[in-house]
């Protein structure tokens, strides 16, 4: 019977989607196994995230709030985590990978000395709970039993699927115990690689150029669809590692795992590297010159044509119908 706790990450009051993502998934072994859904929340005031935590089925929300969480420190959220852990012993926390999760999950683990499993996409529990993760640059995956009666478990966005399932959301506050902490380093500033745009986990649509592209220069037409539709843009790794945008654009085993409503490739071959990083997405249109194109397997939608006949009047197009 776990007890699962998820960390719910807000940015400047935004709350990311990955939180939703863990509830579910923790209120579906809940569910089958038993046992409870906690969120865990820090920020200067609760907001909505209680409301929406409950909507997707936790049992409870704790939060500790006031100006200490107004911005992040990896020791004062680590710390106060780390006591939440201490009190209410839960099984597992699990905790987005996402940048800021990365850099406190492994910090609150050594707090409590206990196990810490990173990047994981997969949870089960049969008697004690077993974690999925990629290992070998995404080749193979492997199973990880933790042995500490708590663990600290980091979740790659869009591993799971967000499930609307009403819990009773009871609001309790907990005592973070942050007084006298020693901050070691503070954030003096934030610069966002993508200047602003749409974060590929976060989208709900996005449009991804590969190597169909056949350079730099005409990654302009993936961004001007992406653009056009409110989109994010992303590239297969083809497109990274030739150097043509940033990795941050990476979809895929070693990129980022998205789960957008619709998902353009335009010039994507359908790697399987590339397809366990898109194939959860809920709709997938795929644009290639080649009929026999992989992609095409798992495309709801696809375009026998090349893309640099088809994407400008796309763009086009959207841009009329979207104003
Ligand atoms: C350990 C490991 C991890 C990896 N991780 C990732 C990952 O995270 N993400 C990832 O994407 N890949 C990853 N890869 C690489 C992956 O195996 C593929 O090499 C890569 O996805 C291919 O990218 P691509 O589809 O852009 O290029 P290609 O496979 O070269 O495909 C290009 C496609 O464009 C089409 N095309 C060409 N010209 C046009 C045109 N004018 N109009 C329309 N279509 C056109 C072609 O028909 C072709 O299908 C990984 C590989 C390994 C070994």
């Amino acid at each position: 019977m776990p007890n699962l706790a998820v960390f719910i990450e807000q940015r400047d009051g935004a709350l990311k989607k990955v939180a939703w993502q863990m509830i579910s998934e923790a209120r579906r072994i809940a569910d089958a196994a038993g046992g409870e859904v906690w969120g865990v929340f820090l920020g200067p005031d609760a907001g909505e995230a209680t409301t929406e935590a409950a909507k997707y089925g936790a049992d409870k929300v704790f939060a500790a709030t006031g100006d200490s969480f107004a911005g992040y420190n990896s020791q004062t959220w680590a710390t106060a985590l780390a006591n939440f852990c201490r009190a209410h012993n839960p099984d597992a926390l699990l905790v987005g990978s996402t940048a800021l999760g990365k850099d406190m999950g492994p910090l609150v683990a050594a707090k409590l000395e206990c196990a810490c499993i990173s990047d994981a996409v997969g949870l089960k529990f049969d008697g004690g709970l077993e974690v999925r993760r990629p290992v070998f640059a995404g080749k193979c995956f492997t199973d990880v039993t933790p042995t500490t009666p708590v663990s600290v478990v980091g979740i790659r966005p869009n591993a799971f699927v967000m499930e609307e399932k009403a819990g009773a959301g009871a609001a309790e506050s907990f005592d973070a115990g942050i007084d006298g902490v020693d901050q070691k380093a503070t954030v003096q500033s934030v610069e966002s690689a993508g200047g602003g745009q749409i974060e590929l986990t976060e989208a709900e649509v996005i449009v991804s150029g590969g190597r169909g592209i056949k350079g730099p220069e005409n990654y302009e037409l993936i961004e001007k669809l992406a653009d056009a539709m409110g989109a994010a843009a992303g590239a297969s790794r083809a497109v990274v590692d030739a150097g043509w945008v940033d990795y941050s654009h990476q979809v895929g085993q070693t990129g980022k795992t998205v789960g957008p409503n619709l998902y353009v490739a335009c010039g994507i071959s359908g790697a399987i590297q590339h397809l366990a990083g898109m194939s959860s997405s809920k709709c997938i249109v795929a644009i290639n010159k080649d009929a026999n194109a992989p992609i095409f397997k798992v495309a709801d939608y696809g375009v026998v044509a090349d893309l640099f006949d088809i994407v400008p009047v796309l763009t086009d197009e959207v841009g009329k119908i979207r104003g």
